[in-house]
């Protein structure tokens, strides 16, 4: 199969102007065509009003050895599609940037097993957390025949939601089964973002997008360019997900918190994990335990570090939520195009730099969604978004946050724990200026950026639950932070009209958006101080959301089927 890259057509093309795009680019006629598939769909709106789709198609001709030695050298000529084929709006300011079109054979990103288990496996790999990082290490070893046994704290997806809108509607928060806590992860309340800017050579991604597939996830995620699922379908296909890993002889335990590691250090003084004990007392014995726990896992984290397990402090990012009429975005992004329902509700990426040396950028946004409480803790605040797949509800939000490194946790503690310290001390002081029942501490922008509380909401009214209080957001971060985003905000306006608009909403505090330590790891996936601890996930340090995080599952289970069977040989 060939892949022809970069065709652009305007965003309300004929259907067939893809087909004869491709037949003009490659010179073959109609019957020469056997077939084609879209590898990927994205679009240019920098030149609003005259958006611009781009695709890259895989296609099938009995000509495809000679069209590839044919065009051989032939990628330095510029054609625009748009101009060619389009019968509407492209502009000439965007065709004349199109870029040449590039034709090569289809990239094999097939998924290839790196091991097959013995039929006479010793002890069972363990996998604690089944967030998307788990459950895919889970699925990997199953599909590999490991048949591992995976460990989450929380309760099953359907009895975790109910505990989850507790807290949303009844302001009644369970420590162990929330938002960041059950089968799912933190990811399944969510928007369901599959996008990762990580390098992922091995096309361990489009493993991840496969199989979320087959549990039932639209198809459009494998194209697309920014992918979503919504939080709605994430439920059942993480249910989809569990069946396929107990299909394949795993095991899948719920309300099972792992207490302790029972660590044995060998005669030449190397530290050997032997197993784990659960919260009810029950040991279990393992030589390879993948620690999958996210980044909200604070007991867990404490526990490691009691146990001599290397961590060490990472930077992350606090800050607010923010939320505007999604309207606003759109119009901003996308002109008069807005509402196409190729584009759908707008999302946008922000980021300024600040005389104070700090960088204040969007996290997480959610077009058409809405701010959830976050918690995991009692007596504390935590704000982060979700969508559905439609992302039809009337407000935009993102986290918009503050780069903070680990000189800033020094007033909090020491050591590897003391960002876990500083999130602790701004979430329990919202909780504080949220009333103590849960509300989250809210101020409109214009009375944030004028220094002065705020008392009514006016156009947005926010959508996190149980509710908002306002009042001034001024002392709910460091002043640092306070200073970062009260200059950003202004720049951000520049860049999206109205985003500093008055009435826009600010709700705190935004503190879990990524781990504030590593549970770090060697280059073979072990724990640089403990074998057989495999550090995996957002929690552990090595992924930033649910696409990364899925592929970070399978690199382990990799490193794991390649230990045990090394350790067998
Ligand atoms: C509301 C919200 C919205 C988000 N939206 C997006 C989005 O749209 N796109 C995106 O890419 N990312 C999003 N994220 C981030 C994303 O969810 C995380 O990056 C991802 O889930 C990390 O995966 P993980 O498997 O490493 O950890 P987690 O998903 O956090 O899973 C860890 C699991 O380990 C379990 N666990 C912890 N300790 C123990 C223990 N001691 N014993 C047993 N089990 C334990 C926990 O219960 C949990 O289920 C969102 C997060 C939140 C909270």
């Amino acid at each position: 199969m060939l892949r022809l890259t970069d065709i652009k057509l305007p965003l309300d093309h004929p259907e067939s102007a893809l087909r004869d795009a491709i037949l003009a680019r490659l010179g073959i006629s109609a019957d020469e065509l056997t077939g084609y598939t879209v590898a990927r769909r994205s679009y240019d709106a920098r030149t609003r009003g005259s958006i611009v789709l781009i695709y890259s198609v895989d296609v099938e001709t009995p000509r495809e050895a000679e069209l590839l030695r044919a065009l051989e050298g032939e990628s330095g000529k510029a054609v625009s599609d748009a101009e060619r084929y389009g019968k509407g709006s492209a502009s000439k300011a965007s065709a004349s940037k199109a870029s040449p079109i590039k034709l090569g054979p289809t990239p094999d990103t097939s998924y290839k097993f790196v091991a097959q288990a013995p039929a006479n496996l010793p002890l069972r790999p363990l996998v604690i957390g089944m967030g998307p990082c788990g459950l895919f290490a889970g699925l990997l070893l199953a599909q590999m025949g490991f048949r591992p046994i995976i460990l989450e704290r929380g309760k099953a997806v359907r009895e975790r939601t109910v505990d989850t809108f507790g807290l949303w509607r009844k302001r009644v928060l369970n420590p162990e089964s929330n938002v960041q806590f059950g089968e799912g992860g933190a990811g399944t309340f969510s928007d369901g973002k599959l996008h990762s800017q990580i390098s992922d050579k091995l096309h361990h991604g489009r493993k991840v997008l496969r199989e979320f597939v087959l549990a039932g996830a639209p198809e459009e995620i494998e194209y697309v360019s920014k992918p979503h699922i919504g939080t709605f379908r994430l439920v059942s296909m993480v249910e989809h997900m569990r069946a396929t890993i107990e299909a394949l002889g795993g095991e899948i335990r719920f309300s099972s918190r792992v207490d302790d590691v029972l660590v044995e250090t060998d005669a030449a003084g190397v530290r050997h994990v032997r197993g784990v004990t659960l919260s009810n007392g029950e040991q279990l014995r393992a030589d390879h335990v993948v620690m999958a726990l996210g980044h909200s896992a604070r007991d867990t984290f404490a526990m490691l570090h009691e146990r001599g397990v290397f961590l060490e402090a990472k930077p992350f990012s606090i800050g607010f939520r923010i939320e505007h009429p999604q309207s606003l975005i759109d119009k901003a992004r996308f002109g008069p195009q807005a509402g196409h329902p190729l584009l759908g509700a707008a999302d946008y990426k922000l980021v300024h730099h600040c005389r104070n040396g700090r960088s204040v950028y969007s996290f997480c946004m959610c077009p058409g969604g809405t701010v959830v409480a976050a918690a995991s803790e009692p007596g504390r605040v935590v704000t982060n978004g979700m969508s559905q797949y439609s992302r039809n509800e009337r407000n935009a939000n993102a986290g918009i946050v503050v780069g903070i490194t680990p000189e800033d946790y020094a007033p909090y503690g020491e050591g590897p724990l003391a960002g876990v310290a500083l999130q602790r001390h701004w979430e329990s002081n919202a909780f504080v200026l949220g009333g103590g029942e849960y509300d989250a501490p809210g101020q409109l922008v214009g009375d944030f950026l004028r220094k002065r509380p705020s008392h009514e909401f006016g156009a947005v009214l926010p959508s996190y639950t149980p509710g908002v209080r306002l009042g001034d957001l001024g002392e709910a971060l460091p002043d640092y932070a306070i200073t970062a985003i009260r200059e950003a905000l202004p720049a951000f306006d520049r860049q999206i009209k109205g985003f500093a608009m008055h009435d826009a909403v600010l709700t705190g505090v935004e503190t879990r958006t990524s781990s504030p330590l590593r549970i770090t790891r060697g280059e073979d996936g072990h724990s640089l101080n403990t074998r057989g601890l495999f550090p995996a996930g957002e929690g552990a340090g090595y992924a930033g959301g649910i696409l990364s995080a899925g592929v970070d599952g399978i690199k382990t289970a990799e490193a794991v089927a390649l230990s045990i069977l090394r350790k067998l040989a």
